[in-house]
């Protein structure tokens, strides 16, 4: 039977896992599993795989989760956003996951669509609606749900946000993963105020490096974790016209801010690999360790 991801973060050792995203055809599918055969060695805790806004990666997303579990033996978090989608499609996923022992699941709502138009109502409005669901229907199952060590840009009001966190966390959620950040005073503030909130759940930290200019717009652009710190866009300005160095100094500052999560009792980081290894085995080789266990 798969672990849960809430038996693997009580364990006493710092969870270091994967995110992947599902390719679109066959060579990045190609490139992504020689990515993934350049990290199993790292022994993550686990590794989890994204979800396209509305469903529309839902057979992408399924096969990925599938091959990954067989081919690696590694624990599979399978992400499933919840809106605009209907009870039935919703249950047809679940199930299909459930049949296949797939035991953990990322339940979030997903982003409105951008071309202004409101999604279609359903049974779920938030992903606290569907953390519910799936506590109710699917209660082997674990559940993580995601926070914003930055805010989200739909509730400015923090309080309200945090409130709202903890209903997910009281709907049954196990443990949370965070939104990237490039401050980790975000993240330990973040991590202070879900204290504070009654929130007891493990947080994972979420690490991505910003390793070249377009990939930094496009998360500026998201405004979901972008708060970039003038001295990183100090060292980024240096390296400008430069591609290797200014991936080089992406990674540095993504590796110094892992350092510090790992010295400052962090439960856990999800590296968001964009399925690539380069940056993870580089983060890896500057904390001295040759896999995730050497973390203890
Ligand atoms: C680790 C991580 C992984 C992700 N993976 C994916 C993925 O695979 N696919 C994808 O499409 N997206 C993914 N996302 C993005 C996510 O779907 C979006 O950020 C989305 O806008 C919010 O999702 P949520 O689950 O946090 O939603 P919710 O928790 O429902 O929150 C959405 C907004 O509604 C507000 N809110 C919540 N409850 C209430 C309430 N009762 N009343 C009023 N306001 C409320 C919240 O404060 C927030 O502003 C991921 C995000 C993270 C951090």
């Amino acid at each position: 039977m798969t672990a849960h991801i809430s038996d693997i973060l009580g364990q006493n050792r710092i969870s270091f896992s994967f995110e992947f995203f599902p390719p679109k055809d066959l060579a990045a599918s190609e490139r992504l599993f020689q990515s993934i055969s350049e990290l199993v060695p790292l022994r993550p805790a686990f590794v989890s795989v994204t979800y396209g806004a509305g469903g529309s990666t839902v057979d992408l997303t399924h096969d990925l989760v599938m091959r990954i579990q067989r081919e690696t033996g590694l624990t599979v978090v399978s992400h499933l956003t919840c809106v605009g989608t209907a009870l039935e499609g919703i249950r047809g996923i679940l199930d299909s996951y459930h049949n296949s022992g797939i035991r953990n699941i990322m339940a979030l709502r997903g982003d409105m669509p951008k071309d202004g138009n409101t999604a279609p109502a359903t049974d779920f409005t938030y992903a606290s609606d569907l953390v519910a669901y799936i506590k109710k229907n699917y209660p082997d199952m674990g559940i993580g749900v995601a926070g914003f060590p930055e805010g989200h840009p739909e509730t400015p009001n923090r309080l309200k946000e945090i409130d709202y966190l903890k209903a997910k966390v009281d709907a049954g959620a196990d443990y949370i993963c965070t939104q990237l950040f490039f401050d980790n005073r975000d993240f330990y503030d973040f991590r202070e105020r879900c204290e504070l909130a009654g929130i007891k759940i493990p947080i994972i930290a979420g690490i991505m490096p910003a390793t070249n200019r377009k990939g930094m717009n496009r998360m500026a652009d998201l405004a979901l974790g972008a708060r970039f710190p003038a001295r990183l866009l100090k060292a980024f300005s240096r390296a400008e016209n430069d591609d290797a160095r200014f991936e080089n100094v992406g990674i540095h500052w993504a590796a110094e801010q892992v350092r510090d999560l790992v010295d400052n009792g962090v439960k856990g980081i999800q590296f968001f690999t964009l399925n690539k290894s380069k940056a993870t085995l580089k983060i890896y080789e500057s904390l001295g360790i040759t896999d995730s266990m050497g973390l203890l």
